[in-house]
């Protein structure tokens, strides 16, 4: 079993505080959706005997493509046995969204849409330089609902810099009321490079408070949990059997390939990500060469990544798998690195899983990089 990720680097505008690749020049589409059918072909067989569970078109803004051009994509895909594949997710911007549009998606094998909404507030979404607006958003959801496309997924950000807790929890009361089966909700990050993270350095914009954005998440799980949600990863929340099969078999250290420009692959005991440049993407990848750097995971590599993915969701670190995957020192080492954590009621051991606790939620990055074992 392994996942495919499958990387649009195209964006009708940026958005301010975005770090993914992806850019506005749309010249060269038709020759990018041409390399990634060339890229598959390449690299299927490195997927070795698995069959292709889950795939995921990420972005960039994947809704850029026509449903003529994402159709072009889907069979170039070949050798995916679609009847198999359980979940196939396509990213989409709301104002994409036409009813003409959905029912092209139907048509193709596509059978989950994550909608980048973030926000059902508009100076929010003023403020982050996003194309729609919240009843674009609100209409695109209740089209898909209508078509009878109800595997929906919708992302939010919090702890955006003036907003209030109140407005915060309209937007949750807003997502619950649209019946939609799963969250992903981040709070908002100045990464380096981004038009977001040079206005803070200009001093243009203040960042919300720790404390308020802590609230703000605790807001989240209070209200999703009454609502019936799951809180299955630290950022993601679903109905009971929706989660995203895509994002946790990542979370489970299950092999996927990433293909396209920027896209990263996983296999177990290496991972390698392709080169950031869409023209240098297609050079390369026109003229039979792959366009990735490779990285060979070492041993404590490999159990941080276990650690890291398995302490953020709600299944915890099987201590067991510890011991048997890295051996008896490094399960005593992970156990006293815990100790404290478990003192403090940070972390809990339950059914032989080392889980995070509600209060350890709100630390999770200190407690996981307590867990590494650094050389
Ligand atoms: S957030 Fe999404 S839509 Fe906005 S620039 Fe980034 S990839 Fe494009």
């Amino acid at each position: 079993m392994a996942g495919l990720y499958i990387h649009i680097p195209f964006c009708k505008k940026r958005c301010l505080y975005c770090d993914f690749y992806s850019g506005t020049d749309m010249s060269q589409k038709e020759r990018y959706i041409k390399a990634l059918g060339r890229e598959w072909e390449m690299r299927r067989s490195e997927l070795g005997n698995s069959f292709v569970d889950t795939v995921y078109l990420g972005g960039g803004t994947p809704s850029q493509l026509k449903i003529s051009e994402l159709r072009f994509l889907f069979d170039s895909l070949f050798g995916i046995n679609w009847a198999q594949c359980k979940e196939i997710t396509i990213e989409v911007n709301p104002d994409d969204i036409t009813e003409e549009y959905i029912e092209g998606l139907v048509s193709l094998p596509v059978n989950r849409i994550s909608m980048g909404v973030q926000s059902f507030d508009d100076s929010d979404l003023l403020f982050l330089n996003r194309r729609h607006s919240s009843l674009q958003a609100v209409k695109a959801v209740k089209m898909c609902q209508n078509i009878g496309f109800e595997n929906l997924s919708i992302d939010l950000i919090y702890g955006l810099p003036g907003q209030t807790l109140d407005s915060w929890k309209r937007n949750i009361e807003q997502a619950v009321a649209l019946k939609i089966p799963h969250i992903s909700a981040y709070n908002l990050i100045y990464e380096e490079g981004t038009a977001l993270y040079r206005l803070l350095e200009a001093g243009k914009v203040a960042e919300c408070e720790e404390d308020i954005a802590l609230q703000m998440f605790d807001l989240l799980i209070d209200m999703l949990g009454s609502a019936g949600f799951e809180h299955y990863e630290i950022s993601n929340f679903a109905l009971p059997g929706c989660y995203s099969r895509h994002n946790t078999a990542y979370w489970q250290n299950i092999p996927y390939l990433g293909i396209g420009a920027s896209a990263h692959s996983y296999n177990g005991y290496s991972r390698s990500w392709n080169v950031a440049n869409l023209r240098q993407y297609c050079d390369k990848i026109e003229s039979g060469n792959m366009a990735y750097i490779l990285e060979q995971l070492t041993f404590n590599d490999l159990y941080n990544d276990f650690v890291l993915t398995s302490l953020r969701t709600m299944w915890g670190l099987d201590l067991s798998r510890v011991k048997t995957l890295y051996g008896n020192d490094r399960y005593v080492y992970c156990l006293q690195q815990a100790f404290n954590h478990i003192q403090s009621e940070n972390l809990v051991i339950s059914e032989g899983r080392l889980c995070l606790t509600r209060k350890g939620l709100f630390i999770s990055d200190a407690i996981i990089s307590d867990l590494f074992y650094v050389e």
